[in-house]
């Protein structure tokens, strides 16, 4: 939903880096989903304004949900002709929208001219979560996930990553959705799409604190969880510039078994993996860590396995969530039976772990957790991204 320019870039008066590119051939529209509050503020300083629009505009666009520059009646006449002339507001394209029986609903997203990515909608009767993806695919590989099976594109932009929180909050707001109590329709998120939210750190980290804005959407802390396999050094930053909730992608109560499901297992092992989720659950506010652990049939689903979870997370302050598989095609991973999974929730609890089995939810759309593929085109980056990540961390 871009916002159209029809206007010559001859006469425009051009200011820092904003707007040109590096050859200052042709003008590059600002995308303003691209900033958070900060950035808004520096780029309003640069075309001389007063910082004070940058939460002006703001509210018009994540508050108000209002995309028309001529529409944002507290900005001046020439300011908005301004932001009309080197700006625009270009969120994902809605290609298609799947509801399921269940409530639950999936976009999917046009990035760009090769790629989509997924979101979920969960609605419970006192919340609406919404799935954000983070990445064009994953260059992790996990063995029992959709996403990686479609191989990896690039990371998300912060446009493109809150523009999903725009889109569903906007949408679900004209159809009259509220949660309880609540003038927002989307009162959770989870970073638990597509990709790994630690390996594109900048960005996920600036959607984040755009989602906690109070000018914005704002989200406590409390209702951010950032899902993860667990990439320590990036766990470390996130405790300090960005402490929302962190849900552990564990499946595995040994290094052996989880080298087979998560290969960046091999890279950091659960010693170093569990010191990293002490250290985030310190300090203040002290929190509760969520593991999550996907349960396969034969795979990781057996009282051994549950006990050797049970002394693995003994020393921590951790929630466990089971993740009854779901099944996607061409794998050959099968869910855990139901008596396999009540049978390892009661021996985690018997060791006093919470511990909650999750609801499948929207399975029949291919929305449920694990599911989400999106559309990849360019699968040839994993190992390049993977090389990247090695050298970021
Ligand atoms: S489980 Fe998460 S990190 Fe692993 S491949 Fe899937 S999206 Fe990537």
């Amino acid at each position: 939903m871009p916002v159209p320019n029809s206007q010559s870039t001859q006469k425009l008066p051009l200011r820092g880096n904003f707007c040109v590119d590096p050859n200052f051939q042709f003008l590059k529209m600002v995308n303003l989903l691209n900033l958070d509050r900060q950035g808004l503020a520096s780029f309003f300083a640069e075309l001389g304004d007063k910082p004070f629009r940058a939460t002006q505009v703001m509210q018009w666009i994540h508050q108000q949900g209002v995309l028309d520059f001529d529409a944002m009646t507290n900005l001046s006449k020439a300011l908005r002709q301004r932001l009309k002339e080197i700006t625009c507001v270009s969120l994902p394209q809605v290609q298609t929208i799947q509801a399921s029986s269940d409530g639950t609903r999936k976009w999917l997203l046009q990035v760009d001219s090769g790629n989509s990515i997924e979101m979920v909608f969960i609605p419970e009767d006192d919340r609406g979560t919404l799935c954000v993806s983070s990445q064009v695919g994953c260059a992790l590989d996990c063995r029992f996930c959709a996403t990686a099976q479609q191989g990896f594109n690039r990371n998300l932009t912060v446009a493109e990553i809150i523009g999903q929180l725009w889109l569903a909050e906007h949408t679900l707001r004209t159809e009259g959705y509220r949660v309880d109590k609540c003038s927002q329709a989307i009162s959770n998120v989870v970073m638990m799409g597509m990709g790994e939210p630690l390996t594109n750190f900048n960005n996920v980290v600036k959607a984040m604190n755009i989602m906690m804005d109070d000018f914005a959407y704002g989200l406590s802390w409390r209702r951010i969880t950032l899902s993860t396999v667990g990439i320590v050094p990036a766990l470390a930053r996130l405790r300090e510039q960005c402490p929302v909730n962190i849900a552990v992608s564990l499946h595995a109560p040994t290094d052996a078994l989880r080298d087979q499901l998560v290969p960046i297992n091999k890279k950091y092992p659960l010693p170093e993996l569990l010191a990293a989720c002490h250290a985030y659950a310190k300090g203040k506010p002290s929190r509760h860590i969520t593991f999550e652990y996907v349960m396969l049939k034969d795979i990781n689903d057996s009282p051994t396995h549950a006990r050797c979870l049970a002394k693995l997370l003994q020393d921590i302050p951790a929630k466990v969530n089971l993740i009854p598989f779901n099944p996607f095609p061409y794998t050959h991973y099968q869910r855990a039976t139901p008596e396999a999974i009540d049978s390892f929730r009661d021996i985690l609890m018997q060791a006093r772990l919470v511990t909650v089995t999750r609801k499948t939810r929207g399975d029949d759309i291919e929305a449920a957790c694990g599911q989400l593929a999106g559309k990849v085109h360019d699968r040839t980056h994993r190992q390049n991204h993977v090389n990247v990540k090695e050298s970021y961390t």
